[in-house]
């Protein structure tokens, strides 16, 4: 079907800021692989990072390639030895590729597998017209779920991790950092009935997407200290859940600092350099539980980000701030790097 034709397609093509909208091949599905008609895409921190070419970028991609790896979209052919994935079917990707036989892949944790590839960063990505995927790593989604939301699911599945590492229902969680999955975790701390739902961002935009999101209050850390605020609304006893989505190092101190002795600690942000941590007095003697939060569960958390998607139960209409064409690419990376945006979702389609 698709040998011979052209399809668009946002490529890095030179070391430096930046990419090109190209026409190039319509790729083919090999054994196993499936072709998607893309519906949605969506852009992820580290999408930026790509655009920007940061030191990360930099040692990790191969030029040309094609960025990005959140999508929905319909299959339209499939490889050889495909069973479970069939044309028109509505799907979009979990983007761990796992080796399969490793320990990790053999005990029930691909998602930290020892020989792991993400899509679109060590292999060519979505932000096409067409993409080809594992037939493993195919999510078949629920008709319901709209195509941007379905795109979502992956940075979504990020935030239910974070949030869902312990029971967070009657609780009270504080959210460190409102960047697109921080939002999303706010969604999901909603929707899993958490009680008291804090959350600390510098940026104002993203700060009132979050009350639209239902946060009980949000901080804003420049002007207010979190752990004073935090302690004022639980009656001096602090969190028992810090999720940490900035990347940033004092907000990481000032969230476990605002948990109480017994919380617990899931940390899904990475940093730019080594943190120095006072680990005795906030960790140690406290007694906090700490979890390190590495994509999503294979394949559990997508079970449950179907469940909440197809049944209403999670609203991303606040998240999802922008929809814009493929052509309008620039203007989508510009919006991710000045943060006035939830998530930004790229259409192949106008
Ligand atoms: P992002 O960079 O868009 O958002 C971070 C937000 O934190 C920004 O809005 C920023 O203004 C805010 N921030 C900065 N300083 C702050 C402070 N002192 N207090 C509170 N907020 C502050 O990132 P994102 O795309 O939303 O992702 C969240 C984090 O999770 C990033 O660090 C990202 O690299 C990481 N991440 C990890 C995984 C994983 O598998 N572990 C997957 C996806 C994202
Ligand atoms: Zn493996």
């Amino acid at each position: 079907m698709a040998t011979g034709k052209t399809m668009r397609a946002i490529v890095k093509t030179r070391a430096g800021v930046g990419a090109e909208l190209l026409e190039v091949p319509v790729p083919q599905p090999g054994p196993g692989e499936i072709l998607v008609k893309v519906t949605a895409t969506s852009i992820c921190g580290s999408d930026l990072h790509i655009w920007q070419w940061n030191s990360w970028a930099q040692k990790r991609i191969h030029l040309p390639q094609i960025m990005g790896h959140e999508l929905a979209g319909t299959v339209v052919e499939v490889g050889d030895g495909v069973e479970r994935v069939r044309v028109g079917d509505f799907v979009s990707a979990e983007t761990h590729l796992a080796c399969g036989v490793c320990y990790q892949c053999r005990t029930g944790r691909p998602e930290i597998c020892q020989n792991l590839r993400i899509l679109g960063v060590d292999t060519t990505g979505v932000f096409a017209e067409f993409a080809v995927i594992p037939e493993v790593n195919a999510i078949v989604n629920d008709e319901r779920i709209p195509a941007d939301y379905a795109s979502v699911q992956e940075p979504l599945g990020n935030a239910i991790d974070t949030v869902l590492a312990e029971d967070v229902s009657g609780k009270s969680i504080l959210i460190t950092g409102l960047g697109p999955v921080g939002l999303l975790a706010v969604a999901v701390a909603r929707a899993a009935g958490a009680g008291l739902i804090l959350a600390s961002e510098p940026n104002e935009y993203r700060r009132s997407l979050a009350s639209n999101l239902g946060a009980t209050r949000v901080v804003n850390p420049l002007e207010e200290d979190v752990v004073e605020v935090v302690r004022q609304m639980t009656g001096g006893n602090g969190v028992e859940v810090l999720a940490e989505m900035s990347g940033n190092p004092q907000a990481l101190r000032d969230g476990l600092r605002s948990l109480t002795p017994g919380g617990r600690a899931s940390i899904l942000a990475l940093y730019d350099q080594e943190v120095r941590l006072d680990l005795n007095d906030l960790v140690v003697l406290r007694g906090i539980r700490l979890f390190g939060i590495t994509g999503r569960k294979m394949f559990t958390t997508w079970y449950k980000a179907q469940e909440l998607l197809a049944n209403g139960r999670l609203d991303l209409g606040p998240v999802v701030t922008h929809r814009l064409p493929f052509e309008k690419y620039r203007e989508a990376f510009e919006l991710m790097s000045n943060g006035q945006c939830g998530k930004v979702v790229l259409l192949p389609e106008a």
